[in-house]
């Protein structure tokens, strides 16, 4: 029988999920089928139970339910108790497990496909939310020397770097966007401004003395963030679709222990986003 899964949210519809696991599954003779689980906000678990009682094998979770998701996750990775955040949910024998892949992805792509080797560096995240609490472990254990986590809401970014501070002494810092620091080797925009089209208010300077600034939105034409950065004489910008692909990845592996080819992927990915395929 085919094995099922999909990708929980709200909205879920934007989703590039089944695409990339449609492509992985070709790319290694898996069958399974992947559709989109749109739950009602006050609905997530319902959602949930209903999906694995029908022979659903696991779900990604997406906004708004990563929290809610490692709530209800039976058994975690360590990085996703870390992150007090879920994206994978596998339904085994023994109950739900979840995941965090969040970090990983991101992480493999600077890496791996960008080339830019994170240890040592100073990083520098904008944004607070549940994109940055994914992905701060995975950072610090790749070795970055300082990372700063400047928030909209400075009290937010605080209060997060204070969950961390048992793992990363003295190399983690929250501030407000004004008090962000120079310096910084890397620029992440973790933020959701980008959904809206927003520019953040920083400064030209954070964006002259970096060599690259990654944007974890994506997009078919140049996001808001990698144009002001391209205008503030940054070396090198980038949107985050390379960090979807790395993510799904890493769910499928766990899913199905196969580890995907990921550079084609993101190739025909960037494709059909360009070409406003669904
Ligand atoms: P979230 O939990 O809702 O957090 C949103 C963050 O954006 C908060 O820090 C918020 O600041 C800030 N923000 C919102 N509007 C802003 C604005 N106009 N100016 C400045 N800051 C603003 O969202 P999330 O889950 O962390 O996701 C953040 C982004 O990462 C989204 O664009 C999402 O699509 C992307 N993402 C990409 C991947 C990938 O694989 N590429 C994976 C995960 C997430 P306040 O605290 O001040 O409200």
């Amino acid at each position: 029988m085919t094995d099922r899964y999909a990708v929980i949210g709200n909205p879920v519809a934007h989703s590039r999920s089944p695409s990339i696991h449609a492509h992985f599954a070709r790319q290694t003779g898996q069958d399974l089928e992947y559709g989109r689980l749109l739950a009602p906000l006050d609905g997530f678990v319902v959602a949930v139970e209903h999906f694995r009682d029908a022979g659903g094998c696991g779900l990604n979770v997406t906004l708004p339910f990563k929290s809610e998701a490692h709530a209800w996750a039976a058994r975690r990775s360590a990085r996703a108790q870390v992150a007090g955040a879920v994206n994978t949910l596998r339904f085994d024998r023994d109950g739900a497990w979840g995941d965090n892949t969040d970090g990983a992805g991101l992480v493999r792509d600077l890496e791996d496909r960008l080339g830019v080797a994170l240890a040592g560096r100073s990083v520098l995240i904008l944004g607070a939310g549940g994109a940055t609490r994914g992905v701060i472990g995975p950072l610090i254990e790749a070795g970055v020397a300082r990372l700063t986590i400047a928030n909209r809401t400075a009290p937010r970014a605080i209060a997060l770097v204070d969950e961390f501070a048992g793992m990363a002494a003295g190399r983690l810092r929250g501030c407000g966007f004004d008090d962000a620091g120079d310096g910084h080797d890397l620029l992440v925009n973790a933020t959701s401004a980008g959904l809206v089209g927003d520019r953040l208010p920083i400064a030209d300077a954070l964006f002259a003395g970096a060599v690259l600034a990654y944007d974890m939105f994506y997009a078919a034409r140049e996001t808001a963030f990698v144009a002001q950065a391209r205008e503030g004489g940054c070396a090198r910008a980038c949107d985050g679709l390379g960090m979807l692909v790395e993510q799904a990845a890493e769910s499928f592996f766990a899913w199905r222990g196969v580890r995907p080819l990921t550079a084609p992927v993101y190739e025909a990915l960037r494709t059909e986003l360009a070409a406003g395929v669904a």
